[in-house]
């Protein structure tokens, strides 16, 4: 088979990245375009002596990347950031063919994000040394000392943004990496490969095995070498990976699924809601972080519903790679089933379809986006991920409820809260979510904290919180006066 494969004019590298080197696998799996099912090419797929080489590489390199300190490794990291840039096209038409993310959302946000990921905390590590705690007897100098090889594994939804968020501060902190790309979608993390090659980064201080989670990903997590694991996907993956991590007493950091409240209060601007609301289904609502429970104030449901109807109706499905298109494919078969399946039971428990509910006109993997209500509290609909645009719509009659509604669920990952703004803020803090957007959503900081609670993860990913993630935290203490030994005191 060749190295390469062409999508939309662009040729991406097929083999893995070890050691600065590109390799063959032994073995290879086919991957398909959700935008029309067409064969894209094959792909190496990582065996036991591919992941074993890898984590050699990457141990092997960790010393001097972890001794350059942040300031060495700035220069690199700001050239992996342009060398991101210069290959936008690129990046923006492989993720659009391989996981049918909008063109225009590749351009105008995931792209520049991804530079942003790299270079944001490239510079946020320069002043992390610097920390220091003053107390009577002593002076601690607080050090975040790098951690060793980091394995890194995300989903298919969101390649280059997740992939990105985990590698730069993971390489910032000091870390060697090994990026384990999803096997539904692993075109642009080949190219960050050629990115940081571009970019000079010292033979195993990036490494890239394609294949698949079973094999590939479970080969990477088990090697005792490995010192942090960062994974984003769903929870029985979660599940497998936290075992294997505490096998080997490395610590982990999982992102996980949600089913989030989108709670739309009495005194809410329904207009901006309702827009706000359509927008879950960016992506076909195949976005961890999305409201897709909608929690209505009976008073405000029906005036709601006809709003948010008018703006889904208008919504253009079709082609990701045009520019009018808002809402793409679902990304496989099985995940098309899948929402299909959730629908179908919804419906025979006697769900009522507000609009959407089957697949759309055009067919292949476009289903369209779908509002059910009239369902139970314990409804599976109301429960489970269903990680395609597939929302479901329940009403309560006070805050209280509201509240009480939003938190009855094993996720906790996130929510959307509209009202006047105090009120709303009031009653977002009362949600247990990792975070909770008041009038908006989306907004994300690269300073913020991001990370659910229950069963939408452990741990937080962002800012400061990446680097205690990734770092080995050391206190180095000066006493303040000379210290006397004594068997006593203490
Ligand atoms: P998944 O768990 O099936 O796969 C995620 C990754 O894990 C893939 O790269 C896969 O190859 C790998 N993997 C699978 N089995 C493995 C194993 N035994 N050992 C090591 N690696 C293994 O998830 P998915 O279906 O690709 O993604 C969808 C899920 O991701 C949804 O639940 C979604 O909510 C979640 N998600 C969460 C966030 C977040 O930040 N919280 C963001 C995006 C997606």
């Amino acid at each position: 088979m060749g190295h390469h494969l062409t999508v939309s004019g662009v040729a991406v590298d097929t083999r893995h990245y070890i050691d600065g080197e590109r390799v063959s696998g032994r073995e290879t799996f086919g991957i398909f375009s959700p935008i029309d099912q067409r064969d894209l090419g094959e792909i190496s797929q990582g065996d036991a002596a591919d992941c074993d080489r890898a984590v050699t590489a990457a141990t092997r390199a960790f010393p001097s990347w972890a001794a350059l300190g942040a300031e060495g490794r700035l220069p690199y990291l700001r050239r992996f950031a342009e060398e991101i840039g210069k290959r936008a096209d690129d990046f923006c038409l492989a993720e659009s063919n391989d996981a049918g993310v909008l063109l225009s959302r590749m351009q105008h946000g995931v792209v520049p994000r991804a530079m942003q990921n790299i270079l944001f905390f490239a510079e946020a590590a320069l002043t992390l040394q610097d920390k220091t705690i003053n107390t009577k007897q002593a002076v601690h100098y607080v050090r975040h000392d790098p951690a060793g090889v980091a394995v890194i594994i995300t989903p298919w939804n969101a390649p280059l943004m997740l992939s990105t968020w985990k590698i730069g501060p993971a390489l910032a902190a000091g870390n060697t990496v090994i990026v384990k790309p999803p096997e539904w979608a692993p075109l642009t993390c080949s190219l960050l490969a050629d990115a940081a090659e571009a970019a000079g980064l010292p033979p195993g201080v990036f490494n890239l095995v394609q294949g698949s989670g079973a094999v590939t990903g479970a080969s990477l997590v088990s090697d005792p070498r490995v010192r942090r694991i960062s994974f984003t996907g769903s929870v029985p993956t979660a599940k497998i990976i936290a075992e294997v991590a505490a096998r080997n007493l490395v610590p982990c950091s999982l992102e996980l699924g949600g089913k989030s409240p989108f709670i739309v209060l009495e005194d809410a601007d329904l207009d901006a809601a309702a827009a706000t609301g359509a927008l879950m289904y960016r992506n076909a609502t195949q976005v961890c972080l999305a409201g897709t429970r909608f929690l209505v104030h009976e008073r405000v449901r029906d005036a709601f519903i006809e709003k948010m109807r008018a703006i889904v109706g208008e919504l253009s499905i079709g082609d990701p790679r045009e520019a009018a298109t808002e809402v793409g494919p679902i990304i496989h078969p099985r995940q098309l089933e899948r929402v299909k399946g959730y629908v179908d039971r919804a419906v025979a428990a006697g769900a009522t379809v507000l609009w959407g509910g089957q697949a759309a006109p055009q067919g292949g993997l476009f289903f369209l986006p779908t509002m059910l209500t009239d369902v139970g509290e314990d409804a599976e609909i109301v429960r489970e991920e269903v990680f395609g645009p597939v929302l479901v719509l329940q009403t309560f009659s006070d805050d209280e409820d509201a509240i009480r509604m939003a938190n009855d669920s094993v996720y906790g990952l996130g929510g959307v809260c509209f009202g006047e703004t105090e009120h709303a803020k009031s009653v977002a803090e009362h949600v247990r979510t990792g975070f909770i957007w008041v009038n908006s959503f989306g907004i994300r900081d690269l300073e913020a904290p991001f990370g659910g609670c229950r069963n939408s993860g452990i741990g937080r990913e962002g800012g400061d919180w990446s680097f205690e993630f990734f770092s080995d935290i050391k206190d180095v203490i000066l006493p303040t006066a000379p210290f006397k030994p004594s068997f006593s005191h203490r």
